[in-house]
């Protein structure tokens, strides 16, 4: 019974091992794959296993739970030369005797064997999978119970018995199931990821033809208008001015798109916010008294970050444009800007229509616009790709009715050329040695 006991605390090791083994991985999966993880997990595995050993008296066999890791790995990944060179090598540092010959005599020829139907053993089903392991396990333990007399011991031999036949094979499993459980829901984050992002292809296909198609669609029925000769001089002039916005609305949604799906960064320089917003402000000073907009600019003084230029205008064109737009019954646009030791922010307030906290979370979401033939919906998006790309973040704060807040905050200019700085020393150390 003691034995009993000692065998399946050993084997909830191995378990609690494997957990640990998935959550590092998941943990670490930019820097870790599995299989260097799984790896690490078998070696420390048949290392448990070893201080687990059990001396049987009466014959020179130590027996414990190795058998565990060594099928896993040798069917799962064809490691059986590896770990039984392992096993071999542990086994002889606990004395050559008659188990250690043993030893090599069945790891060996097993991991020649599992290596060599490791990829068909791969090509099974799970359910089949975990059968083979776990009968394979109860042939090889049979095989070794009989070889090594442990059925004519004298002591608790059922209890010997029963750590060899049920408990290495329940081992097994467990660990085998477990293992399949994770492989199956690796692969089904990868369809769903592949799907996602096959559907967000498609819906972008969708929704920019349907987005261009609209503007030429009207182009075209006023140039039929234009054929006909009948049409007076007045409305020749109003259908041109209508096909002209119409073709620069489709301009538009290419130009969005492109913005959107090439958000790279080409250049990058200093730039002086002040210089930079006032620019933007400056602009933009047609449609924002057109809206009766008054504009406001706060800056504290001399903030630099490094940006590529002209993505950064583009950012706060459509930002700010989207508050004028916000504010049709005029209201107050005020564009500010604070700095910490490390950080700038730049902070762009409207005393518009508000969001609610649904459109917030909508925000940047491809084509979601409340403007209808107005907007394009894909202006947040290229907001967040350029931010992203500079590094940069994005909060968001609204409130219907009363207006919206964006606050962007940028790694400061002499925090970037520090890390920058700090990074080609690293470089250089490295080099050096
Ligand atoms: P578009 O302006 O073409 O509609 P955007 O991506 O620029 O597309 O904006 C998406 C939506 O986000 C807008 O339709 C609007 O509903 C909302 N929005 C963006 N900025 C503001 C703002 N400052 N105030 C209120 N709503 C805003
Ligand atoms: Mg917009």
């Amino acid at each position: 019974m003691e034995l009993t006991v000692y065998f399946f605390f050993n084997l909830s090791l191995l378990i609690v091992l494997l957990f640990s083994g998935v959550l590092l991985a998941e943990k670490s999966k930019r820097f870790w794959s599995y299989q260097p993880i799984f790896i690490i997990y078998l070696i420390i595995s048949l290392i448990l296993c070893f201080l687990f050993t059990y001396q049987l008296e009466g014959i020179n066999v130590v027996f414990d739970l190795r058998k565990v890791p060594f099928v896993i790995g040798s069917l799962y990944m064809g490691l059986g030369p590896f770990l039984a060179a392992f096993i071999m090598l542990v086994r002889g540092f606990l004395g050559i005797d008659y188990g250690f010959w043993m030893t090599v005599l069945y790891y060996g020829g097993l991991a020649i064997l599992f290596w060599r139907i490791s990829p068909w053993f791969l090509k099974c089903s799970p359910k089949q999978r975990i059968l083979f392991s776990v009968g394979v396990t109860f042939l090889f333990s049979f095989a070794q119970t009989f070889s090594f007399g442990i059925w004519h011991l004298p002591q608790s031999s059922s209890t010997v018995w029963f750590v060899f036949l049920v408990i290495q094979p329940i081992g097994v499993g467990i660990i085998s199931y477990i293992i399949e459980e994770i492989i199956m829901t690796i692969q089904l984050r990868q369809r769903t990821m592949k799907t996602k992002r096959l559907e967000a292809v498609e819906r972008m296909g969708a929704a920019i033809s349907h987005e261009i198609r609209n503007p030429l669609t009207t182009a075209i029925g006023f140039v039929q208008l234009l054929q006909n000769d009948a049409i007076s001089k007045e409305n020749h002039t109003q259908y041109l001015s209508i096909i002209k916005n119409e073709l620069k609305s489709a301009e538009r949604v290419i130009q969005d798109y492109l913005n959107f799906s090439n958000p790279e960064i080409k250049s990058m320089e200093p730039l002086l916010l002040q210089e930079e917003l006032e620019q933007v402000v400056q602009m933009l000073q047609p449609l924002a008294k057109q809206n009766s907009v008054k504009t406001v600019s706060i800056y504290s003084m001399g903030e630099k970050i490094i940006g590529d230029k002209q993505k950064f205008h583009q950012c706060f064109v459509n930002i700010m444009k989207n508050a004028i737009e916000a504010m049709p019954k005029g209201g107050i646009l005020t564009v500010e800007t604070e700095s910490t030791e490390t950080t700038v922010s730049i902070l762009v307030k409207d005393t518009g229509s508000g969001m609610t906290l649904e459109q917030v979370t909508r925000l940047g979401e491809p084509y979601y616009s409340t403007k209808g033939n107005k907007g394009t919906g894909l202006g947040i998006m290229v907001v967040y790709s350029i931010v992203r790309a500079m590094n940069g973040t994005i909060h968001v704060e609204s409130s219907i009715g009363k207006g919206t807040t964006f606050e962007f905050k940028f790694p400061s200019l002499s925090s970037t050329l520090l890390e920058a700085v700090e990074t080609k020393e690293a470089e250089k150390e490295l080099v050096m040695s």
